[in-house]
């Protein structure tokens, strides 16, 4: 009889009471003293004289989109090679890999992982790098192997219904077609006001190899501006359409160390 232990250790999920955050921990992952995501109190947060703008280099190549899938518990957009990443506070150049999105429920139900105040937005949208190129695997060896670059999302007077023509299902790829860059995706954030912590991969092994940083002002999505078209292709239609719907985890400690 496969003994239940190798069962539940290997299967993580988001909205089930046998397998959600609330398990992660009893299954032997997510017990750090540095866990993500964390709710971000303002009032506490520690301007840091020494950061300052980050520096994408890349980002508005329109043929580094290469791929997208959905993996079952998220959209997990792959990259190409040379989107780039340095700045102060940061110990090397990070490559980017790939992004994916963190949801609710549409409108209603927000799902960003990060909170600020106690609030969420609508959406958080994840961009992975690792330090000097190496493999992911190769990062999670190191305590700053992994630097993520975290954007909230917030979703204002949406129909969503409108644009939601198609759905992509679980374990589905589909290529990108270089119509658009990563920069058409953000738009122009203010890359000098941004949270930094180090933190942890926000599911298991929750690994604490990750520089958190977190802009501050979201990428804010209606039915009127072309990047509803643009998040739509990446998977907002999967919130609207209600393919799946991740619980992400409750915040652990109180922000700290941010800029
Ligand atoms: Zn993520």
């Amino acid at each position: 009889m496969p003994p239940l232990f190798l069962f539940l250790t290997g299967s993580w999920c988001y909205d089930s009471l046998i397998c959600g955050p609330d398990t992660w921990s009893s299954q032997g992952h997510c017990n750090g003293k540095r866990q993500s995501p964390i709710d971000i109190v303002t009032s506490s947060v520690r301007h840091n004289p020494k950061l300052g703008a980050v520096t994408l280099t890349g980002y508005n190549d329109t043929k580094k989109l290469l791929e997208m899938k959905n993996t079952g518990k998220t959209v997990d957009i792959e990259l190409g090679e040379g989107l780039q990443l340095s700045g102060p506070g940061l110990p090397a150049t990070y490559t980017a890999k790939a992004f994916h999105l963190h949801w609710g429920d549409g409108v209603h139900k927000p799902g960003s992982e990060h909170y600020i105040n106690g609030e969420r937005y609508s959406m958080e949208l994840h961009i992975v790098h690792t330090k000097n190129n190496t493999s992911v695997s190769e990062a999670l060896k190191d305590p700053q192997g992994i630097a993520v670059l975290a954007f909230f999302v917030q979703v204002r007077d949406w129909g969503g219904e409108g644009l939601c023509t198609s759905m992509l299902p679980a374990g589905i790829s589909t290529k990108f077609d270089g119509s658009f860059s990563l920069q058409d995706l953000l738009g122009r954030p203010e890359l000098d006001r941004y949270y930094r912590y180090p933190g942890s991969l926000t599911t298991p092994g929750c690994d604490e190899v990750v520089l958190w940083t977190i802009f501050a002002d979201p990428i804010l999505v209606s039915e009127d501006v072309v990047s509803a078209a643009i998040l739509c292709k990446l998977g907002f239609w999967v919130v609207a359409c209600g393919l799946m719907i991740p619980s992400p985890q409750p915040p652990h400690q109180e922000g700290r160390n941010k800029y």
